[in-house]
């Protein structure tokens, strides 16, 4: 049996990925709604998952959204809620979403800020409230979101592809 060097990379592993998660660089924040960003951390575009931190400032919102695939999150900096259900996710707090899970994601007006780090599969359908699709977000959506915000803030459309698996 062949010997595998130690430290040695497989000619088809992909490179590894190591980030600063909360630079101070503003440009690094990718503007989602009114007073909600992503920062991006990992797009996989080959099981169709991402990670990114969700920040939300000044009682931002989430439009209400399906995920037909789970999510997990960790709660960094602040608190957040859905509007659907009673708990409260704070500093330090692990969520799971199972699939099938519809929420709104807001945050209070007493939290200045929140950060959460979510790793998110397949897709978020956004839907009124008649349960109508009204548009979707998947690792496509948001690379193309990415892309086009590193563009426009100077550091280039190429930024994004730091972030792509
Ligand atoms: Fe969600």
């Amino acid at each position: 049996m062949a010997q595998i060097p130690f430290h040695s990379k497989s000619p088809d592993q992909v490179d590894d990925l190591v980030i600063e998660t909360l630079p101070k660089d503003e440009r690094l924040w990718v503007p989602q709604a009114l007073n909600v960003w992503f920062r991006p951390l990992m797009f996989n575009t080959v099981t169709g998952e991402w990670v990114n931190l969700l920040r939300v400032k000044k009682s931002g919102m989430l439009n209400r959204h399906l995920h037909p695939a789970p999510v997990y999150g960790y709660v960094i900096k602040g608190s957040w809620r859905y509007l659907e259900h009673d708990w409260i996710a704070k500093e330090g707090s692990f969520v799971y979403e199972p699939p099938g899970e519809i929420h709104t994601l807001v945050v209070d007006e007493d939290v200045p800020e929140m950060i959460t780090m979510f790793h998110v599969f397949g897709a978020l359908i956004y839907m009124d409230e008649n349960g109508n699709q009204t548009s979707y977000d998947n690792v496509h959506t948001k690379i193309d979101l990415a892309r086009k915000h590193f563009e426009s803030s100077g550091l280039g459309a190429d930024f994004v592809n730091q972030f792509i698996r």
